[in-house]
Protein backbone atom coordinates (compact mmCIF):
# COMPACT_ATOMS: atom_id res chain seq x y z
CA UNK A 1 0.00 0.00 0.00
CA UNK A 2 1.45 3.41 -0.84
CA UNK A 3 1.02 6.17 2.12
CA UNK A 4 1.05 9.68 1.42
CA UNK A 5 1.16 12.99 3.43
CA UNK A 6 1.28 15.44 0.81
CA UNK A 7 -1.45 16.17 -1.88
CA UNK A 8 1.35 17.00 -4.04
CA UNK A 9 2.65 13.17 -3.84
CA UNK A 10 -0.74 11.66 -3.94
CA UNK A 11 -2.10 13.75 -7.23
CA UNK A 12 1.37 12.89 -8.89
CA UNK A 13 -0.27 8.59 -7.80
CA UNK A 14 -3.69 9.68 -8.86
CA UNK A 15 -2.21 11.05 -12.35
CA UNK A 16 -0.33 7.48 -13.28
CA UNK A 17 -3.84 5.95 -12.37
CA UNK A 18 -5.88 8.28 -14.30
CA UNK A 19 -7.22 5.55 -16.80
CA UNK A 20 -8.79 3.93 -13.91
CA UNK A 21 -12.14 3.51 -11.61
CA UNK A 22 -11.15 4.43 -8.27
CA UNK A 23 -13.05 3.79 -5.23
CA UNK A 24 -12.66 6.17 -2.46
CA UNK A 25 -13.00 5.39 1.32
CA UNK A 26 -12.63 9.00 3.77
CA UNK A 27 -12.23 8.06 7.53
CA UNK A 28 -10.87 9.61 11.17
CA UNK A 29 -8.70 5.85 12.10
CA UNK A 30 -9.04 3.89 14.81
CA UNK A 31 -10.21 1.49 12.20
CA UNK A 32 -12.79 -1.64 12.95
CA UNK A 33 -14.73 -3.81 10.69
CA UNK A 34 -17.08 -1.22 10.22
CA UNK A 35 -14.49 0.95 7.90
CA UNK A 36 -12.60 -2.24 6.79
CA UNK A 37 -16.23 -3.32 5.31
CA UNK A 38 -16.62 -0.08 3.25
CA UNK A 39 -12.79 -0.89 1.77
CA UNK A 40 -14.15 -4.28 0.57
CA UNK A 41 -16.90 -2.70 -0.97
CA UNK A 42 -14.76 -0.19 -2.84
CA UNK A 43 -12.36 -3.06 -3.41
CA UNK A 44 -15.37 -5.34 -5.23
CA UNK A 45 -16.34 -1.78 -7.36
CA UNK A 46 -13.57 -0.01 -8.65
CA UNK A 47 -9.99 -0.82 -10.16
CA UNK A 48 -7.94 0.71 -7.09
CA UNK A 49 -9.31 1.79 -3.41
CA UNK A 50 -7.90 5.21 -1.81
CA UNK A 51 -8.17 5.35 1.78
CA UNK A 52 -8.27 8.41 3.89
CA UNK A 53 -7.41 8.62 7.85
CA UNK A 54 -7.62 12.77 8.67
CA UNK A 55 -9.14 13.48 12.33
CA UNK A 56 -10.74 16.79 10.91
CA UNK A 57 -10.83 19.57 13.41
CA UNK A 58 -13.35 21.27 11.97
CA UNK A 59 -16.04 18.79 12.83
CA UNK A 60 -15.78 18.34 16.00
CA UNK A 61 -18.10 21.26 18.49
CA UNK A 62 -16.43 19.49 21.76
CA UNK A 63 -12.68 20.37 22.21
CA UNK A 64 -12.67 17.40 24.77
CA UNK A 65 -14.12 15.53 21.95
CA UNK A 66 -11.36 16.04 19.59
CA UNK A 67 -8.87 15.43 22.30
CA UNK A 68 -9.64 12.11 23.38
CA UNK A 69 -10.60 10.80 19.39
CA UNK A 70 -8.59 7.28 19.53
CA UNK A 71 -5.73 7.32 17.27
CA UNK A 72 -3.59 4.65 15.83
CA UNK A 73 -1.46 5.44 12.95
CA UNK A 74 0.33 2.16 12.97
CA UNK A 75 -2.53 -0.78 13.61
CA UNK A 76 -4.71 1.46 11.00
CA UNK A 77 -1.86 1.28 8.59
CA UNK A 78 -1.54 -2.39 9.17
CA UNK A 79 -5.30 -3.49 8.86
CA UNK A 80 -5.40 -1.39 5.43
CA UNK A 81 -2.28 -3.41 3.62
CA UNK A 82 -4.06 -6.57 4.95
CA UNK A 83 -7.49 -5.53 3.33
CA UNK A 84 -5.39 -4.83 -0.06
CA UNK A 85 -5.80 -1.36 -0.26
CA UNK A 86 -3.83 0.84 -2.89
CA UNK A 87 -3.35 3.58 -1.22
CA UNK A 88 -3.62 5.51 2.01
CA UNK A 89 -4.08 9.11 2.52
CA UNK A 90 -2.42 10.64 5.85
CA UNK A 91 -2.55 14.41 5.50
CA UNK A 92 -2.12 17.01 8.70
CA UNK A 93 -4.75 20.01 9.29
CA UNK A 94 -2.26 22.27 7.28
CA UNK A 95 -1.89 20.65 4.44
CA UNK A 96 -5.81 19.78 3.77
CA UNK A 97 -6.77 23.67 4.96
CA UNK A 98 -3.82 25.46 3.75
CA UNK A 99 -2.84 28.38 6.02
CA UNK A 100 -6.56 29.64 6.38
CA UNK A 101 -7.79 27.73 9.45
CA UNK A 102 -10.34 27.26 10.26
CA UNK A 103 -12.17 27.21 6.90
CA UNK A 104 -14.89 30.21 6.42
CA UNK A 105 -17.35 28.49 3.95
CA UNK A 106 -20.83 27.53 5.62
CA UNK A 107 -23.46 25.65 4.20
CA UNK A 108 -27.26 25.62 3.77
CA UNK A 109 -28.63 22.01 3.18
CA UNK A 110 -32.41 23.31 5.04
CA UNK A 111 -33.99 21.12 7.58
CA UNK A 112 -31.28 17.69 7.11
CA UNK A 113 -28.87 19.89 8.39
CA UNK A 114 -31.04 21.08 10.88
CA UNK A 115 -32.33 18.05 12.89
CA UNK A 116 -30.85 16.15 15.30
CA UNK A 117 -27.04 15.79 14.55
CA UNK A 118 -27.36 19.06 13.25
CA UNK A 119 -29.16 20.60 15.97
CA UNK A 120 -27.40 19.07 18.98
CA UNK A 121 -23.87 19.89 17.11
CA UNK A 122 -23.59 23.25 16.16
CA UNK A 123 -21.36 23.09 12.98
CA UNK A 124 -20.64 19.66 12.77
CA UNK A 125 -21.92 19.46 9.00
CA UNK A 126 -20.17 22.22 8.21
CA UNK A 127 -16.99 20.61 8.99
CA UNK A 128 -18.18 17.30 7.21
CA UNK A 129 -18.71 19.14 4.41
CA UNK A 130 -15.54 21.70 4.10
CA UNK A 131 -13.15 18.30 4.08
CA UNK A 132 -15.49 15.59 2.19
CA UNK A 133 -15.19 18.71 -0.54
CA UNK A 134 -11.50 19.07 -0.12
CA UNK A 135 -10.89 15.13 -0.46
CA UNK A 136 -13.17 14.67 -3.05
CA UNK A 137 -11.61 17.37 -5.31
CA UNK A 138 -8.04 16.01 -4.63
CA UNK A 139 -9.07 12.02 -5.02
CA UNK A 140 -11.53 12.90 -7.61
CA UNK A 141 -13.05 9.37 -6.98
CA UNK A 142 -15.55 7.92 -9.65
CA UNK A 143 -17.42 6.81 -6.24
CA UNK A 144 -17.11 7.42 -2.58
CA UNK A 145 -18.32 4.87 0.21
CA UNK A 146 -20.04 5.75 3.35
CA UNK A 147 -21.51 3.86 6.34
CA UNK A 148 -25.04 3.72 7.45
CA UNK A 149 -24.17 4.40 11.12
CA UNK A 150 -23.60 8.36 9.92
CA UNK A 151 -26.96 8.15 8.25
CA UNK A 152 -27.94 11.51 8.19
CA UNK A 153 -24.45 12.15 7.37
CA UNK A 154 -25.33 10.30 3.95
CA UNK A 155 -27.80 13.11 3.32
CA UNK A 156 -25.26 15.70 3.91
CA UNK A 157 -22.78 14.25 1.57
CA UNK A 158 -25.46 14.29 -0.98
CA UNK A 159 -26.82 17.59 -0.85
CA UNK A 160 -23.34 18.88 -0.62
CA UNK A 161 -22.21 17.10 -3.67
CA UNK A 162 -24.80 18.88 -5.89
CA UNK A 163 -24.74 21.89 -4.19
CA UNK A 164 -21.15 21.74 -5.34
CA UNK A 165 -22.21 20.65 -9.41
CA UNK A 166 -19.74 17.24 -7.96
CA UNK A 167 -19.98 13.96 -10.33
CA UNK A 168 -18.90 10.97 -8.35
CA UNK A 169 -21.45 8.22 -7.10
CA UNK A 170 -21.93 7.45 -3.38
CA UNK A 171 -22.03 3.96 -1.87
CA UNK A 172 -23.93 3.99 1.17
CA UNK A 173 -22.99 0.31 3.55
CA UNK A 174 -25.06 -0.99 6.00
CA UNK A 175 -23.62 -1.34 10.02
CA UNK A 176 -21.47 -3.56 10.79
CA UNK A 177 -22.16 -4.34 14.63
CA UNK A 178 -20.47 -6.39 17.44
CA UNK A 179 -21.84 -9.71 18.54
CA UNK A 180 -23.83 -7.89 21.32
CA UNK A 181 -25.34 -5.86 18.70
CA UNK A 182 -23.56 -2.71 19.50
CA UNK A 183 -22.49 -0.60 16.53
CA UNK A 184 -19.02 -0.84 15.82
CA UNK A 185 -17.42 3.02 16.41
CA UNK A 186 -14.13 4.13 16.67
CA UNK A 187 -15.57 6.17 20.15
CA UNK A 188 -16.72 2.37 21.82
CA UNK A 189 -12.69 2.33 22.40
CA UNK A 190 -13.31 5.12 25.41
CA UNK A 191 -15.92 2.73 26.96
CA UNK A 192 -15.47 1.58 30.42
CA UNK A 193 -15.41 -1.80 31.85
CA UNK A 194 -18.78 -0.84 33.41
CA UNK A 195 -20.61 1.45 30.77
CA UNK A 196 -19.85 -1.50 27.76
CA UNK A 197 -22.31 -3.39 29.69
CA UNK A 198 -25.07 -0.91 29.22
CA UNK A 199 -23.96 -0.14 25.37
CA UNK A 200 -25.91 -3.19 23.51
CA UNK A 201 -29.07 -1.64 25.23
CA UNK A 202 -29.04 0.79 22.76
CA UNK A 203 -29.99 -1.25 20.17
CA UNK A 204 -31.90 -4.17 22.01
CA UNK A 205 -34.01 -1.18 22.83
CA UNK A 206 -34.31 -0.42 19.39
CA UNK A 207 -35.24 -3.82 17.91
CA UNK A 208 -37.75 -4.25 20.55
CA UNK A 209 -39.12 -1.20 19.36
CA UNK A 210 -39.93 -2.58 15.82
CA UNK A 211 -41.99 -5.30 17.52
CA UNK A 212 -44.72 -2.63 19.20
CA UNK A 213 -47.81 -2.46 17.12
CA UNK A 214 -48.36 0.29 15.20
CA UNK A 215 -51.95 0.52 15.53
CA UNK A 216 -51.48 1.04 18.92
CA UNK A 217 -48.34 3.18 19.49
CA UNK A 218 -47.80 6.48 17.04
CA UNK A 219 -44.30 6.94 16.17
CA UNK A 220 -44.22 9.64 18.82
CA UNK A 221 -44.56 7.06 21.48
CA UNK A 222 -42.34 4.75 20.24
CA UNK A 223 -39.50 7.89 20.54
CA UNK A 224 -41.02 8.77 24.24
CA UNK A 225 -40.68 4.84 24.99
CA UNK A 226 -37.25 3.95 23.67
CA UNK A 227 -36.55 7.04 25.56
CA UNK A 228 -37.53 6.25 28.95
CA UNK A 229 -36.35 2.50 28.73
CA UNK A 230 -32.58 3.87 28.12
CA UNK A 231 -32.98 6.47 30.55
CA UNK A 232 -33.70 3.90 33.05
CA UNK A 233 -30.73 2.17 32.46
CA UNK A 234 -27.15 3.02 34.26
CA UNK A 235 -24.45 5.16 32.62
CA UNK A 236 -27.40 5.88 29.62
CA UNK A 237 -28.65 8.89 28.82
CA UNK A 238 -30.53 9.64 25.45
CA UNK A 239 -29.90 12.61 23.45
CA UNK A 240 -32.83 12.72 21.18
CA UNK A 241 -34.30 9.33 19.32
CA UNK A 242 -36.59 10.54 16.53
CA UNK A 243 -38.24 8.77 14.07
CA UNK A 244 -37.96 10.04 10.82
CA UNK A 245 -38.63 10.45 6.61
CA UNK A 246 -35.58 8.50 5.68
CA UNK A 247 -35.16 10.92 2.82
CA UNK A 248 -35.73 14.32 4.30
CA UNK A 249 -34.83 14.22 7.84
CA UNK A 250 -38.96 15.12 8.57
CA UNK A 251 -39.71 14.31 12.18
CA UNK A 252 -42.98 12.14 11.65
CA UNK A 253 -46.11 11.84 13.86
CA UNK A 254 -48.22 9.23 11.67
CA UNK A 255 -47.41 5.99 10.58
CA UNK A 256 -49.12 7.12 6.95
CA UNK A 257 -46.36 10.00 6.60
CA UNK A 258 -43.95 8.31 4.43
CA UNK A 259 -42.68 4.68 2.46
CA UNK A 260 -39.39 4.54 4.29
CA UNK A 261 -39.15 5.46 8.37
CA UNK A 262 -35.78 5.48 10.27
CA UNK A 263 -35.70 6.12 14.23
CA UNK A 264 -32.60 7.79 14.66
CA UNK A 265 -30.83 8.21 18.13
CA UNK A 266 -27.78 10.08 19.91
CA UNK A 267 -27.29 8.66 23.40
CA UNK A 268 -24.41 9.07 26.18
CA UNK A 269 -23.06 6.03 27.24
CA UNK A 270 -20.70 7.30 30.43
CA UNK A 271 -18.92 9.99 28.76
CA UNK A 272 -19.06 8.82 25.45
CA UNK A 273 -21.67 9.88 22.99
CA UNK A 274 -22.74 7.22 20.51
CA UNK A 275 -25.14 6.92 17.44
CA UNK A 276 -27.14 4.53 15.90
CA UNK A 277 -30.44 4.07 13.65
CA UNK A 278 -32.65 1.49 12.73
CA UNK A 279 -35.35 1.14 9.71
CA UNK A 280 -38.96 0.77 10.71
P1 LIG B 1 -15.36 7.69 10.91
O1 LIG B 1 -13.94 7.20 10.93
O2 LIG B 1 -16.11 7.45 12.18
O3 LIG B 1 -15.48 9.09 10.38
O4 LIG B 1 -16.11 6.79 9.84
C1 LIG B 1 -15.64 6.66 8.54
C2 LIG B 1 -16.69 5.95 7.72
O5 LIG B 1 -16.92 4.67 8.27
C3 LIG B 1 -18.04 6.69 7.74
O6 LIG B 1 -18.61 6.62 6.45
C4 LIG B 1 -18.83 5.90 8.75
O7 LIG B 1 -20.22 5.96 8.55
C5 LIG B 1 -18.32 4.50 8.49
N1 LIG B 1 -18.57 3.64 9.65
C6 LIG B 1 -18.25 3.89 10.94
N2 LIG B 1 -18.70 2.91 11.74
C7 LIG B 1 -19.34 2.03 10.94
C8 LIG B 1 -20.05 0.80 11.17
N3 LIG B 1 -20.18 0.29 12.39
N4 LIG B 1 -20.56 0.16 10.10
C9 LIG B 1 -20.44 0.68 8.85
N5 LIG B 1 -19.80 1.83 8.57
C10 LIG B 1 -19.26 2.49 9.60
Amino acid sequence: MLIFRTKKELSIFLEKEANKTIGFVPTMGALHEGHLSLIRKAKETYDICVASIFVNPTQFNNQKDLETYPRDEKQDIYLLEKEGCDCLFLPSVEEIYGKEFPPKEKYNFGLIGEVMEGEKRPGHFDGVAQVVKRLFLLVNPTGAFFGEKDYQQIAIILAMIKQEGLSLNIHPVPIIRELSGLAMSSRNQRLTEETKKSAPMIFKTLQESLTMDKKHFTPIDISQWVTEKLNSIPHLNVEYYTLVNAETMETISSWDDCAKIIGCIACYCGEVRLIDNIHY
